[in-house]
C-alpha cells in the first residue's frame, strides 16, 4: 500500500533514472519517454550542463523570497524570456506551473481592465474542447467536462466558444473559409455577451491533450486577433505546452506572426528540472496595474533561484544546440511517418500538429469520423500496450461534443532521425497489438 495519491490507483513501476530520451525503471528496463513525460521534457532528461548549473546555485542558495531579495537567476531568466517575445511583451513573471501562469494571466488582464475605467469587463472567453489548468479558476476556462463539470456549479463558469475542430467538418468550404468561420464564433460569443463584459480570450494556439494537437487554419489566428482588437479584448495566449520551442518556434504565436497581449509558459520552459512557469505581459498593462498600486497576486515560491537557474541553463541548452529548429525538422519527419501509418491502419483518421507536439485520432470509420466504441478502451489500451513494449506515450478520450481517442507523440525535441525509426518500430509493434486484440 502507498500512501501517495494521484487522479487514480495506477501502479506504475519505480523509476530509477532517466537519460537523454530516456528513462529507466528500478527493474533495468528502458523507456522511450514519446511523451516526454506530459509535454514537458524538452531537453531530454538528466541534462549534465543543465545539473551543473543548478549544482552552482544550490551552492549558494536555493531560496531567497522575492519581498527580502533579488536574484541574478531570475532577474537574467526574466531578460532572457523577453528576449524571445514579441516586441512589447517584456514583462515576466515567474510561477511554479501551467496552472499559475494561466491564474496569473486572467488576474493581470483584470486588474488592468479595472485601471482603464472598464471594471465591468471580467468574462474570459475561451474554447471547447481546450485545458487550462486544474485550479479553480484555470478550470472554470478548460473545455474538457470530464475534469470540469464534477465541480459543478463552477466557482464561476466561463463563456466558450467551439475550438476549430475543422477535421471533423463535412462542409465544401475551403480551409481559409473554415478558419474564418471558427473565428467568427468569438466576435458572435462577445456579442452574445455584451461586450462591456469581455476581458479577454485565452486559447491554446496549437491544442494540447484536450484536442490532440488541433491545428486551426492559417485564416483563424489573424481573424482572432483582429477581433479582440475591435472589442478591446486582451489575447491571452496558454503556450504552457506549445511554447519554449515545442511547435518548431519559440512561441507557436510566431507561426502566424500573432502578438499576443499576454502569454502563458510552463512546461518545456524549464522542462522537468524545476517546477516553474511564467506569464508574460505587454509592458503598458503591467505598468499600468503597477503605477494603480500593484499586482495583487504572488506565490510563494516566485522566481525561486533554483528553478531559475534551472530555466535559464534550460534555455541555454535550447540555443546551443538548436532545439527549437530540430523540433521543426524532427517534426516533419516523424509526422510524415505518422501519415503513413494511415495506409496500415484504417482506423487511422487524422493526423495532425506542428513540430514536435502531434498527434493521431482513431476512427471506427474514416469518411464520418465516428469514433471508435468507448467499451475498446482504445485511448488506455494502447498505452498500456505500447508501456509494457517500453514506448511511453499519451492520450486521451475526447473532442468537440463527441467522443473520440487520440494520442500524442511528442519526444523531447533532442530526438534524432534513428530515434524517431526506434518509436515507429515500437508504435507499429503496440497499434499491430491493439488492433489484435480489438479485432480491427
Ligand atoms: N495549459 C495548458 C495548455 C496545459 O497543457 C496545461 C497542462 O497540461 C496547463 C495549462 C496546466 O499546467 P500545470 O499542470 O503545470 O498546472
Amino acid at each position: 500500500m502507498s500512501n501517495l495519491f494521484y487522479q487514480s490507483r495506477q501502479p506504475r513501476p519505480f523509476l530509477d533514472r532517466g537519460e537523454g530520451i530516456y528513462l529507466f525503471d528500478q527493474s533495468g528496463k528502458r523507456y522511450i519517454d514519446g511523451s516526454s513525460g506530459a509535454m514537458v521534457s524538452n531537453i531530454g532528461h538528466s541534462n549534465p550542463r543543465v545539473l551543473a548549473a543548478m549544482k552552482a546555485q544550490m551552492d549558494r542558495a536555493t531560496f531567497g523570497y522575492r519581498l527580502h531579495f533579488r536574484t541574478e537567476a531570475s532577474e537574467d531568466l526574466a531578460a532572457r524570456t523577453a528576449a524571445l517575445m514579441p516586441a512589447g511583451l517584456d514583462r515576466v513573471f515567474f510561477v511554479s506551473g501551467g496552472s499559475e501562469a494561466v491564474e496569473s494571466a486572467i488576474k493581470l488582464a483584470r486588474q488592468y481592465a479595472i485601471t482603464q475605467g472598464e471594471a465591468s469587463r471580467w468574462k474570459v472567453i475561451s474554447r471547447f474542447p481546450s485545458y487550462h489548468g486544474c485550479t479553480l479558476g484555470a478550470l472554470a476556462l478548460t473545455g474538457y467536462d470530464p475534469l470540469a463539470r464534477p465541480f459543478d456549479p463552477m466557482m464561476r463558469d466561463m463563456p466558450k466558444i467551439a475550438a476549430p475542430t475543422c477535421y471533423l467538418d463535412r462542409d465544401n468550404l475551403t480551409d481559409d473559409e473554415r478558419g474564418l468561420k471558427y473565428a467568427e464564433l468569438l466576435r458572435a460569443e462577445i456579442e452574445a455577451q455584451g461586450p462591456e463584459t469581455v476581458l479577454a480570450f485565452i486559447m491554446e494556439p496549437v491544442g494540447g491533450a484536450s484536442t490532440g494537437a488541433l491545428v486551426a487554419p492559417d485564416s483563424y489566428y489573424g481573424r482572432i486577433r483582429e477581433i479582440c482588437d475591435e472589442y478591446g479584448i486582451l489575447l491571452i495566449h496558454d503556450e504552457v505546452m506549445t511554447g519554449a520551442g515545442r511547435t518548431g518556434k519559440f512561441l507557436a504565436a510566431e507561426h502566424w506572426g500573432i502578438a499576443p497581449d499576454i502569454v502563458a509558459l510552463s512546461k518545456g520552459f524549464a522542462a522537468g528540472y524545476a517546477p516553474l512557469g511564467a506569464m508574460v505581459a505587454r509592458h503598458d498593462i503591467v505598468d499600468a496595474v503597477l503605477d494603480a498600486g500593484g499586482f495583487l497576486h504572488g506565490f510563494t515560491y516566485a522566481g525561486n533561484p533554483l528553478a531559475c537557474a534551472a530555466g535559464l541553463a534550460v534555455l541555454d541548452e535550447v540555443e546551443r544546440a538548436g532545439l527549437v529548429a530540430n523540433a521543426g525538422a524532427m517534426g516533419e519527419v516523424l509526422k510524415a511517418r505518422l501519415i503513413g501509418l494511415m495506409e496500415r491502419y484504417p482506423f487511422i483518421g487524422d493526423v495532425r500538429g506542428k513540430g514536435l507536439l502531434l498527434a493521431f485520432e482513431m476512427v471506427s470509420d474514416r469518411d464520418s469520423m465516428e469514433p471508435l466504441p468507448k467499451g475498446l478502451n482504445a485511448h488506455s489500451r494502447l498505452v498500456d500496450i505500447a508501456y509494457d513494449m517500453g514506448l511511453i506515450i499519451y492520450s486521451r478520450r475526447t473532442r468537440g461534443g463527441i467522443e473520440g481517442d487520440h494520442f500524442l507523440i511528442c519526444p523531447p525535441l533532442i530526438v534524432t532521425e534513428a530515434q524517431v525509426d526506434e518509436i515507429m518500430d515500437l508504435l507499429t509493434a503496440a497499434l499491430d497489438a491493439f488492433a489484435d486484440e480489438a479485432g480491427l
